[in-house]
Protein backbone atom coordinates (compact mmCIF):
# COMPACT_ATOMS: atom_id res chain seq x y z
CA UNK A 1 0.00 0.00 0.00
CA UNK A 2 1.06 3.44 -1.07
CA UNK A 3 1.47 5.29 2.23
CA UNK A 4 3.15 8.46 0.96
CA UNK A 5 1.76 11.81 1.86
CA UNK A 6 1.50 13.69 -0.89
CA UNK A 7 3.44 17.03 -0.95
CA UNK A 8 1.68 20.34 0.65
CA UNK A 9 0.51 23.01 -2.27
CA UNK A 10 2.93 25.32 -0.66
CA UNK A 11 5.96 23.01 -1.04
CA UNK A 12 5.17 21.73 -4.62
CA UNK A 13 5.04 26.14 -5.34
CA UNK A 14 8.05 26.69 -3.43
CA UNK A 15 9.65 23.77 -5.80
CA UNK A 16 8.31 25.32 -8.91
CA UNK A 17 9.34 28.49 -7.78
CA UNK A 18 13.27 27.37 -7.52
CA UNK A 19 13.73 25.45 -9.83
CA UNK A 20 12.36 28.22 -12.03
CA UNK A 21 14.93 30.44 -11.06
CA UNK A 22 17.60 28.03 -11.41
CA UNK A 23 16.31 26.82 -14.89
CA UNK A 24 17.01 30.60 -15.27
CA UNK A 25 19.49 31.21 -14.42
CA UNK A 26 21.07 28.24 -16.08
CA UNK A 27 19.64 29.05 -19.29
CA UNK A 28 20.99 32.75 -19.06
CA UNK A 29 24.68 31.17 -18.38
CA UNK A 30 24.91 28.39 -20.62
CA UNK A 31 22.66 29.33 -24.11
CA UNK A 32 22.48 32.98 -24.02
CA UNK A 33 22.44 33.93 -27.70
CA UNK A 34 21.36 30.40 -28.65
CA UNK A 35 18.97 31.02 -31.30
CA UNK A 36 16.63 27.60 -30.46
CA UNK A 37 16.41 28.16 -26.70
CA UNK A 38 15.22 31.23 -27.32
CA UNK A 39 12.55 30.74 -29.67
CA UNK A 40 11.09 28.01 -28.47
CA UNK A 41 12.01 27.14 -24.51
CA UNK A 42 12.46 30.64 -23.55
CA UNK A 43 9.82 32.84 -25.65
CA UNK A 44 7.70 29.53 -26.27
CA UNK A 45 7.51 27.43 -23.50
CA UNK A 46 7.88 30.23 -20.68
CA UNK A 47 6.37 32.23 -22.39
CA UNK A 48 3.06 30.63 -22.91
CA UNK A 49 2.97 28.88 -20.26
CA UNK A 50 3.56 31.85 -17.70
CA UNK A 51 0.86 34.09 -19.72
CA UNK A 52 -1.57 31.26 -19.64
CA UNK A 53 -1.30 30.94 -15.91
CA UNK A 54 -1.44 34.61 -15.20
CA UNK A 55 -4.50 35.02 -17.08
CA UNK A 56 -6.26 32.23 -15.33
CA UNK A 57 -5.96 34.18 -12.34
CA UNK A 58 -6.72 37.42 -13.89
CA UNK A 59 -9.66 35.09 -15.34
CA UNK A 60 -11.27 34.57 -11.54
CA UNK A 61 -11.05 37.98 -10.37
CA UNK A 62 -13.79 40.30 -11.76
CA UNK A 63 -16.56 37.02 -10.98
CA UNK A 64 -14.84 36.15 -7.46
CA UNK A 65 -14.90 39.91 -6.27
CA UNK A 66 -18.50 40.64 -7.56
CA UNK A 67 -20.16 37.36 -6.86
CA UNK A 68 -18.34 36.76 -2.94
CA UNK A 69 -18.76 40.60 -1.49
CA UNK A 70 -22.43 39.96 -3.21
CA UNK A 71 -23.20 37.28 -0.99
CA UNK A 72 -21.02 39.02 2.26
CA UNK A 73 -23.24 41.85 1.72
CA UNK A 74 -26.61 40.28 1.80
CA UNK A 75 -25.75 37.90 4.75
CA UNK A 76 -25.34 41.12 6.94
CA UNK A 77 -28.21 41.17 9.35
CA UNK A 78 -27.76 44.96 9.85
CA UNK A 79 -26.67 47.31 7.10
CA UNK A 80 -24.81 49.78 9.34
CA UNK A 81 -22.35 47.18 9.75
CA UNK A 82 -21.41 47.80 6.48
CA UNK A 83 -20.37 51.58 7.35
CA UNK A 84 -18.68 50.74 10.33
CA UNK A 85 -16.53 47.60 8.78
CA UNK A 86 -16.10 50.30 5.64
CA UNK A 87 -14.87 52.92 7.93
CA UNK A 88 -12.66 50.74 10.02
CA UNK A 89 -10.85 48.88 6.82
CA UNK A 90 -10.46 52.56 5.43
CA UNK A 91 -9.05 53.69 8.52
CA UNK A 92 -6.47 50.96 8.61
CA UNK A 93 -5.52 50.86 5.27
CA UNK A 94 -4.76 54.64 5.26
CA UNK A 95 -2.77 54.04 8.57
CA UNK A 96 -0.57 51.66 7.10
CA UNK A 97 0.15 53.35 3.85
CA UNK A 98 1.10 56.49 5.77
CA UNK A 99 3.13 54.88 8.46
CA UNK A 100 4.82 52.88 5.62
CA UNK A 101 6.14 56.12 3.74
CA UNK A 102 7.40 57.29 6.19
CA UNK A 103 9.43 54.01 7.51
CA UNK A 104 10.70 55.07 3.94
CA UNK A 105 11.04 58.17 4.29
CA UNK A 106 12.87 57.65 7.30
CA UNK A 107 15.20 55.33 6.37
CA UNK A 108 15.47 57.30 3.12
CA UNK A 109 17.17 59.88 4.82
CA UNK A 110 19.19 57.98 7.43
CA UNK A 111 20.64 55.59 4.70
CA UNK A 112 21.24 58.17 2.03
CA UNK A 113 21.45 55.72 -0.62
CA UNK A 114 21.74 57.83 -3.30
CA UNK A 115 24.45 60.68 -1.92
CA UNK A 116 27.42 61.43 -4.15
CA UNK A 117 25.90 60.23 -7.64
CA UNK A 118 26.02 64.21 -8.50
CA UNK A 119 23.84 63.70 -11.17
CA UNK A 120 22.39 67.02 -13.29
CA UNK A 121 19.06 67.02 -15.07
CA UNK A 122 17.35 67.61 -18.49
CA UNK A 123 13.92 66.54 -18.01
CA UNK A 124 12.86 64.57 -20.70
CA UNK A 125 10.20 62.38 -19.16
CA UNK A 126 6.58 63.16 -18.68
CA UNK A 127 4.18 62.45 -15.84
CA UNK A 128 0.70 62.05 -16.03
CA UNK A 129 -0.92 64.79 -13.07
CA UNK A 130 -1.61 62.97 -9.79
CA UNK A 131 -5.39 62.23 -9.39
CA UNK A 132 -7.44 64.66 -6.83
CA UNK A 133 -9.27 63.12 -4.25
CA UNK A 134 -12.70 64.73 -5.99
CA UNK A 135 -11.80 62.55 -8.89
CA UNK A 136 -10.91 59.46 -7.50
CA UNK A 137 -14.33 59.47 -5.32
CA UNK A 138 -16.37 60.18 -8.86
CA UNK A 139 -14.04 57.66 -9.79
CA UNK A 140 -15.71 55.04 -7.96
CA UNK A 141 -19.29 55.11 -9.52
CA UNK A 142 -20.25 53.00 -12.45
CA UNK A 143 -22.10 54.62 -14.88
CA UNK A 144 -22.54 50.62 -16.85
CA UNK A 145 -21.77 48.34 -14.26
CA UNK A 146 -21.09 46.09 -17.14
CA UNK A 147 -18.49 47.83 -18.28
CA UNK A 148 -16.73 48.22 -15.30
CA UNK A 149 -16.68 44.68 -15.30
CA UNK A 150 -15.19 44.00 -18.85
CA UNK A 151 -12.55 46.57 -17.73
CA UNK A 152 -11.96 45.20 -14.33
CA UNK A 153 -12.47 48.45 -12.39
CA UNK A 154 -12.18 46.53 -9.03
CA UNK A 155 -13.50 49.78 -7.16
CA UNK A 156 -16.47 50.45 -9.30
CA UNK A 157 -17.28 46.34 -9.34
CA UNK A 158 -17.15 46.86 -5.24
CA UNK A 159 -19.39 49.79 -5.40
CA UNK A 160 -22.37 47.56 -7.55
CA UNK A 161 -21.82 44.58 -5.44
CA UNK A 162 -22.33 46.33 -2.43
CA UNK A 163 -25.31 47.92 -3.71
CA UNK A 164 -26.70 45.21 -5.37
CA UNK A 165 -25.93 43.10 -2.34
CA UNK A 166 -27.58 45.67 -0.21
CA UNK A 167 -30.60 45.46 -2.53
CA UNK A 168 -31.01 41.64 -2.13
CA UNK A 169 -31.40 41.86 1.35
CA UNK A 170 -34.06 44.42 1.17
CA UNK A 171 -35.97 42.61 -0.98
CA UNK A 172 -37.22 39.54 1.50
CA UNK A 173 -38.28 36.59 -0.54
CA UNK A 174 -36.98 37.19 -3.67
CA UNK A 175 -34.03 38.64 -2.23
CA UNK A 176 -33.67 35.29 -0.54
CA UNK A 177 -33.81 33.48 -3.45
CA UNK A 178 -30.92 35.36 -5.03
CA UNK A 179 -28.95 35.16 -2.14
CA UNK A 180 -29.02 31.44 -2.40
CA UNK A 181 -28.28 31.54 -6.05
CA UNK A 182 -25.13 33.64 -5.25
CA UNK A 183 -24.02 31.36 -1.90
CA UNK A 184 -23.43 28.46 -4.69
CA UNK A 185 -22.37 30.37 -7.39
CA UNK A 186 -19.95 31.36 -4.53
CA UNK A 187 -19.21 27.91 -3.97
CA UNK A 188 -17.90 27.05 -7.21
CA UNK A 189 -15.95 29.60 -8.05
CA UNK A 190 -14.06 28.87 -4.82
CA UNK A 191 -13.49 25.85 -6.48
CA UNK A 192 -12.43 26.96 -9.39
CA UNK A 193 -9.89 29.03 -7.33
CA UNK A 194 -8.42 25.44 -5.79
CA UNK A 195 -8.28 23.93 -8.99
CA UNK A 196 -6.03 26.67 -10.06
CA UNK A 197 -3.81 26.64 -7.61
CA UNK A 198 -2.99 23.22 -8.11
CA UNK A 199 -1.62 24.15 -11.94
CA UNK A 200 0.15 27.12 -9.87
CA UNK A 201 3.62 24.89 -9.16
CA UNK A 202 3.71 25.03 -13.04
CA UNK A 203 2.38 28.05 -13.55
CA UNK A 204 4.88 29.54 -11.17
CA UNK A 205 7.79 27.77 -12.64
CA UNK A 206 7.37 28.98 -16.45
CA UNK A 207 7.03 32.73 -14.96
CA UNK A 208 10.20 32.60 -13.00
CA UNK A 209 12.23 30.09 -15.26
CA UNK A 210 11.43 33.24 -18.30
CA UNK A 211 11.80 36.36 -15.98
CA UNK A 212 15.32 35.25 -14.62
CA UNK A 213 16.95 34.40 -18.20
CA UNK A 214 16.33 38.17 -18.96
CA UNK A 215 16.73 39.53 -15.62
CA UNK A 216 20.06 41.16 -15.66
CA UNK A 217 21.28 41.43 -12.01
CA UNK A 218 24.37 43.50 -12.94
CA UNK A 219 22.10 46.83 -12.45
CA UNK A 220 21.41 45.48 -8.75
CA UNK A 221 24.96 45.42 -8.03
CA UNK A 222 25.15 49.66 -9.31
CA UNK A 223 22.25 50.08 -7.29
CA UNK A 224 23.24 47.82 -4.38
CA UNK A 225 22.53 51.00 -2.18
CA UNK A 226 19.17 51.48 -2.98
CA UNK A 227 18.40 47.98 -3.67
CA UNK A 228 19.26 47.17 0.35
CA UNK A 229 17.66 50.50 1.66
CA UNK A 230 14.57 49.77 -0.25
CA UNK A 231 14.65 45.84 0.58
CA UNK A 232 15.28 46.40 4.02
CA UNK A 233 11.98 49.15 4.36
CA UNK A 234 9.93 46.35 2.78
CA UNK A 235 11.17 43.59 5.12
CA UNK A 236 10.55 45.58 8.33
CA UNK A 237 7.66 46.53 7.17
CA UNK A 238 6.44 43.55 6.12
CA UNK A 239 7.57 41.38 9.49
CA UNK A 240 7.66 44.20 12.44
CA UNK A 241 4.73 46.73 11.83
CA UNK A 242 1.94 44.22 10.64
CA UNK A 243 3.02 42.11 13.62
CA UNK A 244 3.19 45.03 16.29
CA UNK A 245 -0.87 45.79 14.87
CA UNK A 246 -1.83 42.20 14.84
CA UNK A 247 -0.99 41.77 18.15
CA UNK A 248 -2.13 45.89 19.54
CA UNK A 249 -5.37 45.40 17.77
CA UNK A 250 -6.50 41.75 17.87
CA UNK A 251 -4.51 40.20 20.12
CA UNK A 252 -3.18 37.86 17.20
CA UNK A 253 -0.24 35.52 16.92
CA UNK A 254 2.04 37.08 14.36
CA UNK A 255 4.29 33.95 13.99
CA UNK A 256 0.75 31.83 12.72
CA UNK A 257 -0.06 34.88 10.49
CA UNK A 258 3.04 35.34 8.08
CA UNK A 259 3.27 31.40 7.92
CA UNK A 260 -0.40 31.13 6.63
CA UNK A 261 0.61 34.23 4.05
CA UNK A 262 3.70 31.68 2.15
CA UNK A 263 0.93 30.84 -0.59
CA UNK A 264 -0.36 34.05 -0.92
CA UNK A 265 3.41 35.81 -1.14
CA UNK A 266 4.68 33.67 -3.55
CA UNK A 267 1.83 34.18 -5.61
CA UNK A 268 2.22 37.92 -5.37
CA UNK A 269 5.91 37.23 -5.72
CA UNK A 270 5.84 35.62 -8.71
CA UNK A 271 2.77 37.91 -10.49
CA UNK A 272 3.85 41.03 -9.53
CA UNK A 273 0.49 41.66 -9.37
CA UNK A 274 -1.92 42.15 -6.02
CA UNK A 275 -4.81 42.35 -8.83
CA UNK A 276 -4.15 38.73 -10.20
CA UNK A 277 -3.48 37.25 -6.77
CA UNK A 278 -6.67 38.22 -5.25
CA UNK A 279 -8.17 34.62 -5.81
CA UNK A 280 -5.41 33.22 -3.73
CA UNK A 281 -5.11 36.01 -1.17
CA UNK A 282 -9.13 35.44 -0.07
CA UNK A 283 -9.06 31.80 -0.40
CA UNK A 284 -6.16 32.55 2.32
CA UNK A 285 -8.00 35.00 4.21
CA UNK A 286 -10.65 32.60 4.46
CA UNK A 287 -9.68 29.53 4.58
CA UNK A 288 -5.88 29.77 6.30
CA UNK A 289 -6.93 32.76 8.40
CA UNK A 290 -10.18 32.40 9.25
CA UNK A 291 -11.93 35.71 8.31
CA UNK A 292 -15.62 35.59 7.41
CA UNK A 293 -16.35 35.62 3.76
CA UNK A 294 -18.81 39.12 4.63
CA UNK A 295 -15.52 40.84 5.62
CA UNK A 296 -13.07 38.97 3.50
CA UNK A 297 -14.90 39.63 0.21
CA UNK A 298 -14.88 43.42 1.17
CA UNK A 299 -11.31 44.18 2.49
CA UNK A 300 -9.40 41.99 0.00
CA UNK A 301 -10.34 43.22 -3.36
CA UNK A 302 -10.74 47.10 -1.30
CA UNK A 303 -7.29 46.28 -0.36
CA UNK A 304 -6.04 45.21 -3.60
CA UNK A 305 -6.72 48.38 -5.20
CA UNK A 306 -5.98 51.12 -2.61
CA UNK A 307 -3.83 49.72 -0.06
CA UNK A 308 -0.74 49.14 -1.88
CA UNK A 309 1.84 50.27 1.46
CA UNK A 310 4.78 47.80 -0.51
CA UNK A 311 4.45 50.30 -3.21
CA UNK A 312 3.85 53.68 -0.91
CA UNK A 313 7.35 52.28 0.55
CA UNK A 314 8.84 52.13 -2.36
CA UNK A 315 8.05 56.02 -3.44
CA UNK A 316 9.72 57.32 -0.15
CA UNK A 317 13.27 55.51 -0.96
CA UNK A 318 13.11 55.97 -4.05
CA UNK A 319 11.85 59.92 -3.63
CA UNK A 320 14.32 60.19 -1.13
CA UNK A 321 17.32 58.62 -3.23
CA UNK A 322 16.22 60.46 -6.38
CA UNK A 323 16.96 64.01 -5.03
CA UNK A 324 20.58 62.62 -3.55
CA UNK A 325 21.42 61.61 -6.28
CA UNK A 326 20.52 64.99 -8.25
CA UNK A 327 21.90 67.21 -4.96
CA UNK A 328 18.12 68.35 -4.42
CA UNK A 329 16.98 69.63 -0.75
CA UNK A 330 13.36 68.27 0.05
CA UNK A 331 11.91 70.63 2.52
CA UNK A 332 9.60 69.23 5.23
CA UNK A 333 6.46 70.39 2.94
CA UNK A 334 7.76 68.45 0.42
CA UNK A 335 7.64 65.45 2.05
CA UNK A 336 4.47 65.85 3.37
CA UNK A 337 3.58 66.35 -0.35
CA UNK A 338 4.71 63.25 -0.88
CA UNK A 339 3.04 61.58 1.84
CA UNK A 340 0.19 62.80 0.21
CA UNK A 341 0.90 62.15 -3.12
CA UNK A 342 1.44 58.44 -2.94
CA UNK A 343 -0.91 57.87 -0.67
CA UNK A 344 -3.84 59.39 -3.08
CA UNK A 345 -2.51 57.97 -6.33
CA UNK A 346 -2.42 54.25 -4.10
CA UNK A 347 -5.60 54.63 -3.91
CA UNK A 348 -6.50 55.44 -7.81
CA UNK A 349 -4.25 52.99 -8.97
CA UNK A 350 -4.95 48.94 -9.56
CA UNK A 351 -2.61 46.82 -8.65
CA UNK A 352 -0.41 45.47 -11.15
CA UNK A 353 3.03 44.84 -12.14
CA UNK A 354 5.47 48.05 -12.86
CA UNK A 355 1.88 50.27 -11.75
CA UNK A 356 4.51 51.78 -9.26
CA UNK A 357 6.43 53.38 -11.33
CA UNK A 358 3.66 55.29 -12.97
CA UNK A 359 3.02 56.54 -9.58
CA UNK A 360 6.24 57.95 -8.51
CA UNK A 361 6.01 59.87 -11.77
CA UNK A 362 3.45 61.76 -10.31
CA UNK A 363 5.19 62.18 -6.80
CA UNK A 364 8.42 63.31 -8.77
CA UNK A 365 6.23 65.66 -10.60
CA UNK A 366 4.76 66.88 -7.32
CA UNK A 367 7.97 68.24 -5.89
CA UNK A 368 9.42 69.22 -8.79
CA UNK A 369 12.11 66.42 -9.09
CA UNK A 370 13.57 65.33 -12.68
CA UNK A 371 11.79 62.38 -13.83
CA UNK A 372 14.97 61.12 -15.47
CA UNK A 373 15.42 59.57 -12.33
CA UNK A 374 12.59 57.00 -12.84
CA UNK A 375 15.09 55.75 -15.55
CA UNK A 376 17.94 55.45 -12.99
CA UNK A 377 16.25 53.19 -10.62
CA UNK A 378 13.93 51.00 -13.92
CA UNK A 379 16.70 48.53 -13.97
CA UNK A 380 16.07 46.89 -10.12
CA UNK A 381 12.20 47.22 -10.38
CA UNK A 382 10.74 44.23 -11.49
CA UNK A 383 12.62 42.29 -8.70
CA UNK A 384 11.50 45.01 -6.30
CA UNK A 385 8.48 45.19 -7.80
CA UNK A 386 7.52 41.46 -6.75
CA UNK A 387 8.48 41.81 -3.04
CA UNK A 388 6.38 45.23 -2.48
CA UNK A 389 3.68 43.34 -4.27
CA UNK A 390 3.96 40.51 -1.40
CA UNK A 391 3.93 43.45 1.04
CA UNK A 392 1.20 44.44 -0.44
CA UNK A 393 -1.12 41.54 0.01
CA UNK A 394 0.36 40.99 3.94
CA UNK A 395 -1.02 44.34 4.31
CA UNK A 396 -4.27 43.83 2.95
CA UNK A 397 -4.49 40.44 5.01
CA UNK A 398 -3.42 42.22 8.18
CA UNK A 399 -6.34 44.81 8.22
CA UNK A 400 -8.89 41.96 7.48
CA UNK A 401 -7.65 40.01 10.23
CA UNK A 402 -7.94 43.04 12.39
CA UNK A 403 -11.35 44.01 11.00
CA UNK A 404 -12.89 40.40 11.29
CA UNK A 405 -11.43 39.75 15.18
CA UNK A 406 -13.44 43.14 16.16
CA UNK A 407 -16.32 42.46 14.15
CA UNK A 408 -16.66 38.76 15.77
CA UNK A 409 -16.19 37.44 12.24
CA UNK A 410 -12.63 35.71 12.50
CA UNK A 411 -12.51 31.81 13.26
CA UNK A 412 -9.70 31.71 16.02
CA UNK A 413 -9.48 27.84 15.85
CA UNK A 414 -9.05 28.17 12.24
CA UNK A 415 -6.70 31.02 12.88
CA UNK A 416 -4.53 28.88 14.62
CA UNK A 417 -4.89 25.60 13.47
CA UNK A 418 -1.79 25.32 11.21
CA UNK A 419 -3.21 22.81 8.67
CA UNK A 420 -6.58 25.20 8.32
CA UNK A 421 -7.61 25.53 4.82
CA UNK A 422 -5.80 22.32 3.36
CA UNK A 423 -9.36 20.81 3.02
CA UNK A 424 -10.42 23.57 0.92
CA UNK A 425 -7.56 22.94 -1.59
CA UNK A 426 -8.33 19.26 -2.36
CA UNK A 427 -10.15 19.45 -5.80
CA UNK A 428 -11.77 15.52 -6.99
CA UNK A 429 -12.70 15.43 -10.69
CA UNK A 430 -13.67 12.44 -9.88
CA UNK A 431 -16.96 11.52 -7.91
N1 LIG B 1 2.87 45.52 -8.66
C1 LIG B 1 2.32 46.15 -7.51
C2 LIG B 1 1.02 45.49 -7.12
O1 LIG B 1 0.34 44.91 -7.93
C3 LIG B 1 2.14 47.61 -7.70
C4 LIG B 1 3.48 48.27 -7.90
O2 LIG B 1 4.09 48.60 -6.88
O3 LIG B 1 3.94 48.41 -9.02
O4 LIG B 1 0.63 45.52 -5.99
Amino acid sequence: MDTKKPLSLTSRVIIGMVTGILTGFIIRALFEGNGFVDAYIVNGLFEVGGKIFIASLKMLVVPLVFVSLVCGTSSLKDITTLGRMGGKTLSFYIITTAAAITLALFMGTVFQPGAGADLTAASTFAATEAPSLGKVIIDMFPTNPISSMAEGKTLQIIVFALLFGIAISAAGEAGERVAAMFNDLNEVIMKLVALLMNIAPYGVFFLMAKLFTGLGLSAIVNLAEYFLVLSAALLIHGLVTYSVMLKAFAGLSPITFLRKMEDAVMFAFSTASSNATIPVTMETAKYRLGVDNKVASFTIPLGATVNMDGTAIMQGVATAFIAQAFNIDLTMGDYLTVILTATLASIGTAGVPGVGLIMLAMVLNQVGLPLEGIALIMGVDRLLDMIRTAVNITGDCCVSCIVAKSENALDIDRFNDPYAGEKEEEVHLHK
